[in-house]
C-alpha cells in the first residue's frame, strides 16, 4: 500500500500530515496527488469524507512552496497565487482551516473570503498579501469588482464541488471567475456527482485532465451502519426524545428537511434536557460558527441541520447521524450518512421513515444496493408504513408523492446559500448519476 512518503511532497508538508496523525493516503489522495505535483489539470468525482481535500491541497502546498530551495516568496498586494472556490462559507472556512493546517510548517499566506461577513478585514487581509485565497463566489467577485482582487497571478484554481455550485445557481458566477483567470493555469475541479451541466463546464476549464474517482457512494454507505424506523409523523419528535436517552448516542447529527423542521427540534430536545442546537441558512454566520464550535467542543450533543447547512461540515467523532426527515434525494442520503463512520471509527445511521416519506426510502435502498434493516421494537413502529410496499398504491398516489419530491428539492436548495444571495435561476434536478 502506498504511503505519504512515496507521493513526494515536500519535508514540511509530510511533517504536518504527521502531526495530523494520517498515515496512509486515501484513494482519491493516492490517485490525484502525483498527475497534479506533475502539474496536470485533473476532474474528481468524490464527495466529502473522501480525503478530497487533502488530495487538491496537499499539491497545492507543494507546487507553492517550492522556490529553488528558499522559502516562498512573500505574496504580491490583491494578487492570490491559488483560489479554491467552494459554493458555502462552511465548506470555504473549513478548507481554509484545512490548508493551514496542511501548512503550518510553511510560510505561506492563506485567506478566506465569503458573503454574510465584515469585508473590512477581508479587505485588509488580501491587501496585504495572501498567497492562497478561498472564496465564496459572490463575495469574490464583489471584491474583484471594488477594486480589492485580481486574479491574474493564479497559478493554480480548484472549484469544489461543482455540481453544487451549479445547484445553487452560482454558473454565471463561476463564468465570470474563470474569464478573470490567467489562460496559462492547472486547474482542479472536484464534484460529487457528474450531472451534464458539470461535465459541460469541466469540458470548458480542464485542459487534457486525468479523472479520478473515490469509491462510489455504495461503498461508502457499506461502512455505516444504518436502521430505519416506521413512525408517523407526528411522533417523529417522541420517538427523537426516546432514541436519545441512549448515552451511547454521544456526538449526533440530525437532518431535518427545513430550516423551521430544524428550529422546531432543537427546541424540543433542549427542551427535554439535551444539549442541542439548529444550524441553516437563515441562522448568521457567527451564530451557526458557534454551533459548529460548541459540537466540536462536545458541548453540544445534537446538532440539528439541513442539507444544506450541513454540507462539507467536518467535525470527528460523530457517532450517530439521525434522519429526522428522509431526503427526496438519495445522494444526500449518502452525503448525511457520511458524516459518520470517518476514516475508519464506527457509526450508525438511524432514519425515521413516515407514510409520505416511503419512497424515498425505496430510491435510496436502490442506490445503496441494499435494505435498510428495520427496528420494529420501539413505542411508536408504524406496521402500515412498514408494510406499504408502493404496490397497492395507484397513479395519483405516486403522482402526489413524485410532486412533494419536487417540492422539497426546490426547497433544500433555497438554504444556507454561499454568500447569502439568491440566485434568480431555478435550480433543475440535473439527472444525477446513481454512482
Ligand atoms: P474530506 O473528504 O476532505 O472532507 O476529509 C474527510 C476527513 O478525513 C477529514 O476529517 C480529514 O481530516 C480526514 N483525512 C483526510 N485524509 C486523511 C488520511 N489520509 N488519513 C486519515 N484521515 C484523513
Amino acid at each position: 500500500m502506498t504511503d505519504f512518503l512515496g507521493l513526494e511532497l515536500a519535508q514540511p508538508i509530510l511533517r504536518a500530515i504527521a502531526d495530523e496523525g494520517y498515515t496512509t493516503p486515501t484513494p482519491i489522495q493516492v490517485k490525484s496527488i502525483p498527475p497534479l505535483i506533475q502539474g496536470r489539470d485533473l476532474l474528481g468525482v468524490a464527495q466529502t469524507g473522501t480525503g478530497k481535500t487533502a488530495a487538491f491541497a496537499l499539491p497545492l502546498l507543494h507546487r507553492l512552496s517550492e522556490n529553488g530551495g528558499q522559502p516562498p516568496a512573500k505574496p504580491n498586494s490583491r494578487k492570490p497565487r491559488a483560489l479554491i472556490l467552494a459554493p458555502t462559507r462552511e465548506l470555504a472556512s473549513q478548507i481554509g482551516d484545512s490548508i493551514r493546517t496542511y501548512g503550518r510548517h510553511l510560510r505561506l499566506r492563506t485567506s478566506v473570503v465569503f458573503g454574510g461577513a465584515p469585508i473590512r478585514p477581508q479587505i485588509r487581509a488580501l491587501a496585504q498579501g495572501v498567497h492562497i485565497l478561498a472564496a465564496t463566489p459572490g463575495r469574490l467577485i464583489d471584491l474583484m469588482n471594488q477594486g480589492h482582487l485580481r486574479l491574474d497571478a493564479v497559478e493554480v484554481f480548484i472549484l469544489d464541488e461543482a455540481d453544487r455550485m451549479l445547484d445553487m445557481g452560482f454558473i454565471r458566477d463561476v463564468k465570470k471567475i474563470c474569464a478573470a483567470l490567467p489562460k496559462r493555469r492547472q486547474t482542479v475541479l472536484f464534484s460529487a456527482t457528474m450531472p451534464n451541466s458539470v461535465q459541460g463546464l469541466a469540458g470548458g476549464l480542464l485542459r487534457d485532465p486525468v479523472r479520478v474517482e473515490a469509491a462510489p457512494a455504495a461503498t461508502t454507505a457499506e461502512k455505516v451502519e444504518q436502521r430505519v424506523l416506521f413512525v408517523p409523523k407526528d411522533k417523529k419528535r417522541a420517538l427523537l426524545g426516546d432514541l436519545l436517552k441512549d448515552q451511547d448516542i454521544k456526538r449526533v447529527l440530525i437532518f431535518t428537511r427545513t430550516k423551521h423542521g430544524a428550529d422546531r427540534v432543537a427546541r424540543h430536545l433542549h427542551q427535554g434536557g439535551i444539549r442541542s442546537d439548529a444550524i441553516h441558512g437563515n441562522k448568521a454566520q457567527n451564530a451557526r460558527q458557534r454551533a459548529l464550535k460548541g459540537f466540536r467542543a462536545g458541548d453540544i450533543r445534537a446538532l440539528v441541520a439541513t442539507d444544506i447547512a450541513a454540507r462539507g461540515i467536518d467535525v470527528e467523532g460523530v457517532t450517530h447521524v439521525v434522519n429526522f426527515d428522509l431526503p427526496n434525494d438519495p445522494e444526500s442520503y449518502v452525503h448525511r450518512i457520511g458524516r459518520t463512520a470517518r476514516a475508519g471509527a464506527a457509526g450508525m445511521a438511524i432514519s425515521f421513515c413516515d407514510h409520505g416519506e416511503r419512497a424515498f426510502l425505496r430510491d435510496i435502498e436502490k442506490i445503496i444496493r441494499q435494505k435498510v434493516p428495520v427496528i420494529v421494537d420501539h413505542p411508536y413502529h408504524a406496521a402500515e408504513i412498514a408494510n406499504d410496499n408502493g404496490k397497492a398504491k395507484g397513479g395519483p398516489a405516486r403522482k402526489g408523492i413524485q410532486r412533494k419530491k419536487r417540492q422539497g428539492h426546490n426547497q433544500g436548495h433555497n438554504q444556507g446559500q454561499g454568500d447569502g444571495r439568491r440566485k434568480s435561476r431555478r435550480s433543475q434536478r440535473t439527472g444525477r448519476q446513481a454512482a
